[in-house]
């Protein structure tokens, strides 16, 4: 028999569930808190739970819970990068980091990615599978537990195409921000995507207040094309279209993701071009200089060029910053502490 997965279940089917069991309507409120508001790891901890229901649960359900194999903390800046190891042994990065407005996670939702970008190193082996809800949510309370710190913010950046995983990824955003779990604000949950339109538009339906966040990184089809295959499916204005359907739809300012690689997409034309092509939208532009990865030869322009860049995106008055690199100590970019940390290979 396989176990129901107890922590991806919102409080009404947990609710149901227990029901089913010839239990209390109002066990699903302690057990649901126990889950998501005193981050439990055991049935054995929920102290007004009888042994009974508790040896019950342990039977039928698994609780979903991530296990810590490595962690590195930034000298620098305090940031920490941690590799978690799932039940069948795959393995997900996810990093916390402290500003100014608070703390925020950056989440993995897949292990590997299909999308095939050029300059990524999480779709190298390709996709594995996908993240359940609880296993994106326990990112988040491990992270929570580990720092006793509250995380304010959510960004669903790291490894995978969390659109690619639509329903997890809704079923997710929906447990993080109930105000029985940790209650993090909608407004503070940015989702990441490479461009799948149709999941675009569908999020827009949700009646959701979250971020979405565009991994642009071109001004042009034919450039786009080159970094990213996903281009071969939604062209750039379809994509841009259905960006400007998600701030029509949710209010809801979009975030353009640039990563600025030395000699391919950072010049002053294609500065304009960007420029002209997301002008009449009301959004934001965050320009990453590319993280080289190991497997690709791709490179960051120097400073002055990446300044230059920004500097004429102003001229053209996009809103634009450069991201700042947290953790530049500890392991470069996304995805390569799995892959370093892989078991049986690299270190
Ligand atoms: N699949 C989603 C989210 C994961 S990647 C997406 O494509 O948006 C998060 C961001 O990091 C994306 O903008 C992605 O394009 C970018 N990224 C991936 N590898 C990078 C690298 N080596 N240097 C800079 N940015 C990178």
């Amino acid at each position: 028999m396989t176990k129901s997965d107890i922590k991806s279940w919102n409080q009404k089917e947990l609710e149901e569930f227990l029901v089913s069991l010839g239990e209390k309507p109002f066990r699903a409120r302690q057990i649901y808190s126990w889950l998501h508001q005193r981050l439990a790891v055991s049935f054995q901890e929920m102290t007004d739970i009888s042994k009974a229901l508790k040896e019950k649960l342990a039977s039928c359900c698994k609780l979903t819970g991530l296990c810590q194999v490595r962690r590195q903390i930034s000298a620098v800046d305090g940031t920490r990068k941690y590799l978690f190891e799932l039940d069948d042994g795959n393995r997900v990065e996810s990093v916390w980091m402290r500003y100014q407005h608070g703390n925020s996670v950056c989440i993995s939702s897949q292990v590997g990615c299909r999308m095939g970008c050029r300059f990524c190193a999480s779709t190298i082996d390709g996709l594995v599978r996908n993240l359940t809800p609880a296993e994106m949510l326990d990112q988040v309370y491990r992270i929570t537990a580990d720092t006793g710190e509250r995380v304010s913010h959510v960004v669903v950046m790291g490894m995978g195409e969390p659109l690619d995983n639509y329903e997890n990824l809704l079923k997710f955003v929906k447990l993080l921000t109930d105000e029985r779990g940790l209650h993090i604000s909608q407004r503070n949950v940015t989702v990441s995507t490479c461009g799948l339109v149709p999941k675009i538009r569908a999020l827009a339906e949700e009646e959701l207040a979250i971020t979405l966040a565009l991994s642009l990184h071109a001004s042009s089809q034919e450039k786009r094309l080159a970094l990213m295959p996903v281009a071969n499916k939604y062209e750039i204005h379809q994509v841009v279209d259905a960006c400007r359907y998600y701030f029509e739809k949710t209010g809801r300012r979009i975030t353009f993701e640039y990563a600025l690689v030395g000699g391919v997409n950072d010049g002053e034309e294609d500065a304009r071009e960007l420029a002209a092509l997301i002008s009449d939208l009301n959004c934001h532009v965050n320009l990453i200089p590319v993280n080289p990865v190991l497997e690709r030869d791709f490179v960051q322009p120097d400073p002055a060029r990446i300044q230059n860049f920004k500097n004429k995106l102003e001229k053209y008055g996009i809103n634009v910053t450069i991201r700042r690199e947290m953790g530049r100590d500890i392991d470069g970019a996304c995805g390569q502490l799995r892959r370093r940390y892989a078991p049986g290979g690299g270190e």
